[in-house]
């Protein structure tokens, strides 16, 4: 049995404010350290709970910031790891595939706007309006047009809700209390641990009789976020992007997002095969 975990970290119990990556500090460093062992134990837990059920390929996709996030020589077993930035370029669920039995989210957060929760941002509005969704929900979407359902899903009591309102079968795992954007009230680390693992396991058994989260085409998408990620919230794109399903225009909208381009054009971008000229891309 396949199952693909797809995660980030503002949604993990204990984090609530996005790090700094630039503050040369020992303690900015240990702090961040301490960010990576928490999302760490929690991916841990959703391993564990998918080996419960039986999985015998698990993938897990490191999809936070710069991708490199989990400690994975101190994961649990018998899963593989997707890292690198490669992850924010339109292979955001790299070898998300037809075949794949379920997926799981794992430290997910609110989307943009999104005030009473940790670290709201991206929000994907879809038909001029009529659905939003965040980047749990896209996650979940995507893979519905796959035929593969979303089974499990932790973060805060806000993300969690969003995302059962569209799926209402799937199995929550709720590891912290949001108050606000950088505000929270969170369980133990062994504790949320123990809530995911109960979790996973559970959605995984329970797969057939989740459905797959599938939006009818045709759709447009734009991506609703700001500078900062602080409100009020701008169209990313100038127009939406139109096709005849999520996944066709998610893949012709996010190459064009900001976020794609993370690393391309700073750390890593003597490594793209295009960029080998030596010449730094604009
Ligand atoms: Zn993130």
């Amino acid at each position: 049995m396949k199952i693909y975990i797809q995660t980030d970290i503002e949604g993990v119990a204990g984090f609530f404010s996005f790090e700094d990556r630039d503050t040369q500090t020992l303690e900015n460093f240990h702090h961040r350290q301490r960010m990576y062992r928490l999302l760490t134990g929690e991916v841990s837990a959703a391993v564990k709970g998918a080996k419960d059920a039986g999985a015998d390929t698990i993938y897990v996709n490191d999809n936070h910031g710069s991708a490199y996030n989990i400690l994975f020589e101190e994961l649990e077993g018998g899963c593989e790891i997707l890292h690198g930035r490669g992850g924010h370029s339109p292979e955001w669920l790299t070898e998300l595939k037809q075949g794949w039995d379920a997926m799981v989210l794992v430290g997910m957060h609110a989307m943009g706007g999104e005030l009473g929760a940790v670290c709201p941002h991206s929000k994907w509005e879809v038909n001029g309006g009529r659905i939003y969704m965040s980047e749990a929900s896209m996650a979940m979407a995507l893979a519905g047009d796959l035929g593969i359902p979303a089974v499990f899903v932790s973060g805060d009591q806000v993300i969690t809700g969003e995302v059962k309102e569209k799926n209402p079968d799937i199995v929550t795992g709720v590891v912290k209390h949001s108050y606000g954007p950088n505000f929270c009230r969170s369980v133990l680390p062994a504790r949320a641990q123990e809530i995911i693992r109960e979790g996973v396991r559970k959605g995984i058994e329970g797969r057939r009789k989740i459905k797959p989260y599938v939006i009818k085409g045709p759709v447009n998408l734009n991506l609703l976020d700001a500078p900062g990620h602080i409100p009020p919230l701008e169209p990313v794109l100038k127009k939406p992007v139109k096709g005849k399903n999520i996944t066709e225009v998610f893949e012709k909208a996010l190459v064009k997002f900001p976020w794609a381009h993370y690393g391309k054009t700073k750390m890593d971008w003597y490594r793209y095969p295009s960029n080998l000229s030596g010449k730094k891309p604009k």
